[in-house]
């Protein structure tokens, strides 16, 4: 199959929908990272999905609706929390999750699982596409599953080549790390008070969520989880990694980091340089990771940011990328 490139105007959208309503594929841009869509009450479209991605079977997708009216449709019980947060974040990169009432949405995208996880894209493309089909999209990231994610559509092109029928062109995601997954816990003193838990951490940060309500981050955002029910599956894969094995460095400061890397590196070792500014590592840590596979690095060493507002997400996805393996520079 041969994949074209569509820049994102409204003739490529219409075609976008068109082929979306005909039960394809289509990787698109959204603000967080490129994603992998398809018709999310189409099993077929959502298995093709699965297969294209090499993405684990339990590993469940997130749905893509316009607002609260079209997630409301769905057959979930949406708390008046979420409503709230809804209203804040949406369209934003905050995914949350929701109980089943009912079976509008086909088993295949959560996996068999009783919840289904939600969010509203805040890209313009990604909107007025899903207003144009007037379904939901399921979409993963585009990329082969364990890679880092695409935050160019040359990235999806790199990894899906000939395996999907279009890539529409939306430049380069603005956010460039994925949402913050959060489901709802009652606090058992209260009926009515919910706890918020960060599942997955990323744009919408704990801080942010904490305005709302108690807000905690499960134990498995930083830290390996090796139990048999994670919270949220995709948490546990091995996940967001280069060719080049990444080496996490815990360093107090900057200097400590440098001397470090000078003491240690050896041919073929590259040095990922994040900048003051949060915003912009979190941005640019995917694209810099394919970057540096191109330039050929063996080992890759990164200096993990502190876990804090927007630092978090970029710590979780690093630990990751590094498959958990980190130095302490003394
Ligand atoms: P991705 O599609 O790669 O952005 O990953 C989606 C993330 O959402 C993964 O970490 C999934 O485990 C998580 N997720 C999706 N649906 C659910 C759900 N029903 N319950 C818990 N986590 C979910
Ligand atoms: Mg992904």
């Amino acid at each position: 199959m041969q994949t074209l490139f569509l820049v994102a105007d409204s003739g490529g959208i219409r075609t976008t929908a068109k082929l979306l309503r005909s039960g394809e594929i289509v990787a698109i841009p959204t603000e967080t990272v490129y994603g992998l869509a398809c018709n999310a009450l189409n099993p077929e479209a959502i298995e093709k999905v699965f297969k294209v991605k090499g993405r684990p079977s339990n590993n469940p997708l997130i749905v893509h609706v316009s607002g609260l009216e079209m997630a409301g449709k769905l057959g979930l019980e949406i708390p008046p929390i979420a409503e709230i947060l809804s209203e804040r974040f949406w369209p934003g990169p905050l995914t949350m999750i929701f109980k089943k009432n009912k079976d509008t949405i086909p088993p295949e995208v959560s996996c068999g699982l009783d919840t289904v996880a939600v969010r509203v894209p805040s890209h313009p493309a990604a909107l007025e596409i899903i207003k144009l089909c007037r379904f939901p999209l399921a979409a993963p990231s585009a990329n082969i599953s364990g890679s880092p994610s695409p935050t160019k559509s040359e990235h999806v092109y790199d990894d899906l080549k000939d395996k999907i029928p279009l890539i529409l062109d939306g430049g380069e995601c603005e956010g460039g790390i994925e949402s913050t997954v959060v489901m709802f816990e009652t606090i058992e003193s209260s009926e009515i008070s919910q706890r918020i838990r960060i599942l997955r951490p990323g744009g919408v940060t704990a801080e942010q969520l904490g305005e709302f309500a108690e807000t905690v981050i499960d134990d498995a955002v930083c830290a390996e989880y090796n139990g048999e029910n994670p919270s949220s599956p995709g948490t546990a894969h091995k996940h967001y990694s280069p060719k080049a094995q990444v080496i996490a460095v815990v360093a107090e400061n900057q200097e400590k980091f440098i001397n470090y890397i000078n003491a240690n590196k050896k041919k073929g070792d590259f040095i990922l340089s994040f900048t003051e500014d949060i915003n912009e590592n979190a941005r640019l840590l995917f694209s810099m990771l394919r970057d540096l596979d191109e330039m050929g690095a063996k080992r890759i060493f990164a200096r993990l940011p502190e876990p804090e507002g927007l630092g978090l997400a970029v710590y979780n996805r690093l630990i990751r990328a590094a498959e958990f393996n980190s130095v302490k520079a003394e």
